[in-house]
């Protein structure tokens, strides 16, 4: 596209779909719920401006343009016969390409599954379709969710509607893009390491980790299960909310779902009050290597609080600087047994199989051609870590530092009612800048790894752009296990007075009138790679 094209000017769609594309999920289940629109008319709308900007994007790996109208009319069919639809009905969404869907592909971003076709629903997929809420498509992601900035996906990477030249996060880098990108409202990712609040941050939305156990696994391609865990990404701290807690709950399917009620959340961010409540600065997780613009913000935001009525006290996690090489051990450990299963026997891809190969051969020819480097790396790292002679050495100390994370948290909890910290050390980074650097990548997940290995709740804010290069900083709160309502709390506080403040949602800051900028456009995007 030439750099005089303004993406909007050549947008197809009218300006009352474009105008549909800009509201809440809140808002568009009012609407729907009050008979102002129909699901229908909101759902061409997206698909609309998926076929507008997804080239340049690339968010979707599979549209599912029938079906998504389908469900929309089942909606419009509901309401018309007099049901009271849930909160969340007719609202449009992207769902990461790692849930199990019965009527489309399901990839992980990997060749390795070839065309499989699932034969069931995973159990958040289950839980979107009963709320009535539209499947658009599946959302492009790292391959088996192992990266931090989508690139490492096999059907090439995906880009941020900030700034096409940047990365837009990973693993649920898709996802993100489609929320910022205003190809749908509402997203759903994954969180092992960091992979929602990650992508949330760099393109400028909201995104939460659930507290592990609290949203099912069930029907999830799994990386590292001890860390996998389903939850939301929208353009606004309720949206976020009402999503979570229409995939959360206990499932008899996945043995970690954990058998408890479902924490208030959208209360909660109803709530957006932080009186009274300690918050903790915690200062491992900022300071040198941190990008100037993103401490900037940080600081911004603890003073904000302070002035809506918190207090702020620093609660130092003493083992959080060990959180990401126990995680590297751990997480590539796990992934190297539940990646054991695509052995080009029961899914997907087969190579090799010509009659010359004996099965053995046929596994490892599969395996050499299905899966990414990445990917080898992990499982080449976890087999290291887990095998005699260094099992205790490597993933048993990793499981050591594991509990005094924990404890961090525990002791931190006592004095507080909830952390806070940048939620990643730079903004987005520039497409193959990291690629060839896996350890430059992996630090992206420096502020987020630790509360997966907790299994906390913890929320991803935007707080604002960073001077130097205009882009979205995200602010991290973490909470207690089980207290996911806390972190919408505050979330939901510190957006309204930044909203206000800002006279406007972060996102009305991105360039173009489509929201998506021409590539190279911004003129006062500064020209620094502070990274
Ligand atoms: N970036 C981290 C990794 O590559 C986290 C990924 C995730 O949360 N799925 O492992």
């Amino acid at each position: 596209m030439d750099d005089e094209t303004r993406p909007g000017e050549a947008m197809p769609t009218p300006d009352g779909a474009a105008e549909l594309t800009r509201m809440t999920a809140a808002e568009l289940a009012a609407a729907i719920a009050g008979g102002e629109v129909s699901a229908l008319e909101v759902t061409d709308a997206h698909l609309g401006r998926i076929d507008a900007v997804d080239e340049r994007l690339h968010v979707f790996l599979h549209v599912a343009a029938d079906g998504a109208r389908a469900a929309a009319r089942a909606v419009d069919e509901r309401r018309a016969a007099g049901e009271v639809l849930g909160p969340l009905a007719g609202v449009p969404l992207a769902l990461k390409d790692v849930f199990t869907t019965n009527d489309m592909p399901t990839t992980a971003g990997s060749r390795i599954l070839g065309s499989w076709r699932p034969p069931y629903d995973a159990t958040v997929t289950r839980r979107l379709r009963e709320a009535g809420v539209v499947l658009l498509g599946k959302a492009n992601m790292d391959e088996f969710a192992m990266g931090s900035s989508t690139e490492n996906s096999a059907f090439g990477p995906t880009r941020n509607p900030w700034d096409l030249d940047r990365v837009p996060g990973g693993s649920s880098g898709g996802s993100a893009a489609a929320v910022a990108g205003f190809e749908a409202p509402l997203g759903v990712g994954t969180d092992t390491g960091g992979s929602i609040r990650q992508p949330a941050a760099v393109c400028g939305i909201v995104g939460v980790k659930p507290t592990y156990g609290g949203s099912s696994r069930y029907g999830l391609i799994a990386f590292a299960s001890s860390l996998d865990t389903p939850g939301p990404l929208a353009r606004t701290v309720l949206d976020a909310a009402l999503l979570h807690e229409a995939i959360s709950g206990h499932d008899p399917c996945d043995s970690t779902s954990v058998d408890a009620p479902v924490p208030p959340v959208v209360a909660a961010a109803r709530q957006a009050d932080v009186s009274g409540l300690r918050i903790g600065v915690v200062p491992e997780l900022s300071g040198e290597g941190y990008q100037p613009g993103v401490l900037a913000r940080f600081n911004e935001a603890v003073e904000l609080l302070e002035s809506l009525g918190a207090k702020i006290v620093e609660v130092s996690c003493p083992h959080f600087g060990y959180a990401l090489p126990a995680y590297y051990l751990i997480a590539p450990s796990e992934c190297s047994s539940n990646l054991a299963r695509f052995d080009g026997m029961r899914y997907g891809l087969r190579a090799g199989d010509d009659g010359t190969h004996d099965a053995e051969e046929v596994m490892s020819l599969t395996r050499a051609a299905g899966f990414g480097p990445e990917v080898k790396r992990r499982i080449m790292l976890g087999t290291y870590a887990l095998s005699s002679g260094y099992y205790d050495a490597y993933y048993g100390k990793a499981l050591q530092v594991r509990t005094l994370i924990a404890r961090d948290f525990e002791a931190a909890f006592e004095q507080v009612d909830v952390l806070i910290s940048p939620t990643t050390p730079t903004t987005a980074f520039r497409l193959g800048e990291r690629a060839d650097d896996p350890l430059a990548m992996y630090l992206a997940d420096l502020c987020t790894i630790p509360s997966n290995l907790a299994g906390n709740a913890a929320l991803s804010l935007p707080c604002g752009l960073a001077p130097e290069d205009g882009l979205p900083v995200g602010l991290q709160i973490m909470a207690p296990v089980l207290a996911d309502d806390r972190v919408y709390r505050v979330a939901a506080a510190v957006e309204a007075a930044l909203t206000q403040r800002r006279g406007g949602p972060l996102l009305d800051a991105i360039r173009g009138p489509a929201g998506l900028p021409a590539p190279r456009a911004a003129e006062n995007r500064g020209s620094s790679t502070h990274d």
